[in-house]
């Protein structure tokens, strides 16, 4: 069984999962491209949990329809992957987790993989990222994951590079980019060109404009995870690019 790469995604605004532009199109070729796994394993932004960290235990996972002031359009859509108990459960022995037997995959996971995999037809385990977590223990659960790659299964960290919802311009998503989001996603992206972690765990005192770009750090840290879990391989580009004037879409995968 080959290795799997690891990928991160910028998931953007829950509207993401009705326009069809560029990035809808990028991340539906990017799981063409993508070997096929046999099951996903995503660490989502918008479960914060912890310690411990908390992994989905239900064989037939809900939607969670986390969000408002949207289209009801959105809160129709669905994902009907099943879940896996059993893979759960490993996942949560390695990594001292609790299974949730409740819990379903929030539009942090779903958002996304109706995108790369609209199928639905692999099982989906959703892992909590730990609440104001160091950057460093976010590393060393992205290594404690990495046992998955050889398993088939495919690791997705879902949240954003920059991500600072008090920033963004509504009203128009195609606004002219802020100089100040664009150097802080450079930074980063050269950081991963170079495999510098030691850096990229260092990005709150590091990189240019970290405090504006990363207010809080809960969409930031499922990239530290994937990091981890990618022990060093190239980086692809899978998409560049914003949204609103400063929210970045960049999503990438590690092989
Ligand atoms: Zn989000």
């Amino acid at each position: 069984m080959p290795r799997m790469p690891v990928v991160f995604v910028s998931h953007g605004s829950p509207m993401t999962a009705l326009q069809e532009d560029d990035y809808a199109e990028a991340l539906r070729s990017a799981g063409r491209r993508l070997p096929r796994p046999r099951a996903i394993v995503v660490v989502s932004a918008h479960w914060e949990s912890g310690p411990p960290l908390r992994v989905t235990g239900a064989a037939r996972p809900d939607l969670v329809y986390d969000f408002s002031g949207f289209p009801d359009e959105l809160h129709r859509l669905t994902y009907p992957a099943p879940g896996e108990p059993d893979l759960a459960r490993r996942i949560a022995s390695r990594l001292s987790a609790r299974v949730d037997e409740g819990r379903g995959l929030d539009h942090g996971v779903w958002v996304p993989l109706r995108r790369l995999f609209p199928a639905a037809d692999l099982p989906v385990v959703a892992v909590s990222i730990g609440r104001r977590t160091p950057p460093a223990e976010h590393l060393a659960t992205g290594e404690a994951l990495g046992f998955l790659r050889e398993e088939g299964v495919l690791l997705v960290g879902s949240g954003g590079v920059v991500h600072n919802l008090g920033r963004v311009d509504f009203e128009d998503a195609s606004a002219p980019v802020d100089g100040w989001a664009r150097e802080f996603d450079d930074w980063v992206r050269a950081r991963l060109e170079r495999g510098e972690v030691d850096r990229l765990r260092e990005y709150r005192h590091q990189a240019p404009h970290a405090d504006r770009a990363v207010p809080t750090s809960e969409h930031f840290d499922p990239l530290l995870v994937t990091v981890g879990a990618g022990g060093g391989g190239r980086v692809v580009d899978l998409y560049a690019g914003f949204r609103h004037a400063n929210l970045s879409m960049r999503s990438f995968w590690i092989e």
